[in-house]
């Protein structure tokens, strides 16, 4: 039968030998001409700047910035990153005249995500200004500290606490100077791992840390569970021995929830193996990114086993008909391949990734994928198969946009 969510993947498997006719130089030119028609697409109005850099804008800045990072497209660096900062510059403006302050600390979709990004824009240009979308990130802890401080959740990546932990990470990483004090981020985790131990208390659950999000229980990488636990993982040096076990017996918890080398979008769902997510947002293809963070900490087997397993379903099923993008589009998937390349070595998955991002050019895929609305963005268009395309040139520097685990 014909699956609804994934074409066939008729491709065999590695036998050996990486793919040919996939150079350096071809790849660069595609990344090279797929941003030229991201900049025909994206807007540049100060009321087109919603989305932030899940899919605004803002995205497309942090892209920019992505490639000009790396040395294969130094003849480019110059013009991408004043382009850039053109587009920065509109967001940051955009969300300084944001009312909401809780916007203003949301990192895929607010303030908090731009104002990283301008940071990282500015310092590679060489600006001292650098510091003022900086002082701006900081002054969001107070926003994001309260414990109840959104309605709807707290807690999650895109717009709660543990996205504006992972925009303090990647800062720090691409900055290289600390963002947050050690007492700030202590707080930061405390908050979570207490709203955490609330939820689970208050709904009767047999384990320690549970969250929701608009009364959903979700698991995956987009506003669930393993997030969460992944940005408590990468901040684990500053808690508690006490706050350490409770992370721990949460991330197995979950490696318990595992079906068939995925996991449902929502708390004790059953997956239908027909109709089944195979997503960054939801499924193995963002919760292995938890569980790579596991094994790099400790080197348990069973972590690596399970991002392995992970991976095995998404050469199965990650060759997404949602578009190109990295939530839940074939770069996405394809990133697994990399997460897996990096973790263990093995051209297995260099060979992998390299098919998927020939099949992201194949008429198949142009055919028989569904259109995107913001084709230009970060999270569900080009842009984040750019920073894919940028990274199967540097596989030992991968890293998911946003969400390293090799930090
Ligand atoms: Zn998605």
């Amino acid at each position: 039968m014909e699956n609804k969510r994934c074409f066939a993947n008729r491709f065999a498997d590695y036998k050996g030998a990486l793919c040919t006719g996939q150079d350096n130089d071809a790849i660069v030119r595609k990344v090279i001409a797929t941003i030229e028609k991201i900049l025909k697409k994206v807007p540049t109005d100060l009321n087109d700047c919603d989305g932030g850099l899940y899919d605004g804008p803002a995205g497309v800045a942090y892209m920019l910035y992505y490639v000009s990072e790396c040395p294969l497209f130094s003849q480019q660096r110059d013009v991408y990153l004043k382009t850039a900062k053109q587009v920065i510059d509109v967001s940051v403006r955009y969300v300084d005249g944001e009312q909401d302050k809780n916007m203003r600390a949301a990192f895929l979709l607010g303030g908090a995500g731009i104002y990283a990004v301008a940071a990282m824009v500015y310092k590679a240009l060489g600006l001292s200004d650098f510091v003022k979308p900086l002082t701006k990130f900081r002054n969001l802890w107070e926003v994001c500290a309260p414990i109840n401080f959104l309605e709807c959740g707290s807690d999650e990546l895109f717009v709660g606490r543990s996205g504006y932990l992972c925009a303090a990470l990647v800062l720090k990483q691409k900055l290289e100077i600390e963002i947050l004090s050690p007492d700030q981020i202590r707080a930061i985790c405390r908050a979570i791992i207490e709203s955490g131990k609330q939820y689970a208390r208050k709904k009767r659950k047999a384990f320690p840390l549970m969250y929701s999000y608009y009364g959903t229980e979700y698991l995956g990488a987009a506003h669930g569970l393993s997030s969460i636990l992944q940005m408590l993982l990468s901040y684990q040096e500053l808690l508690s021995s006490g706050e350490r076990e409770l992370v721990w017996q949460s991330v197995d918890f979950l490696m318990n929830q595992e079906q068939n080398c995925n996991w449902p979008a929502e708390l004790g769902a059953m997956i239908e193996r027909e109709n089944e997510l195979v997503h960054w947002c939801h499924g193995a293809p963002g919760v292995a990114y938890l569980f790579a963070k596991a094994y790099l900490i400790n080197k348990k087997p069973q972590y690596l086993d399970t991002c392995i397993c992970s991976g095995e379903l998404v050469w199965q099923k990650g060759l997404l008909k949602k578009g190109p993008g990295i939530c839940h589009g074939v770069a996405g998937s394809a990133y697994v391949f990399l997460l897996l390349y990096r973790l263990t070595g093995n051209s297995k998955y260099m060979y992998r990734a390299q098919r998927f991002a020939e099949f992201l050019f194949s008429d198949e895929f142009k055919v028989g994928s569904c259109s995107v609305t913001s084709i230009y963005s970060l999270f569900e268009g080009l842009s984040g198969t750019v920073c894919f395309l940028v990274d199967l040139l540097q596989p030992d520097k991968s890293e998911f946009p946003l969400f390293s685990v090799f930090v």
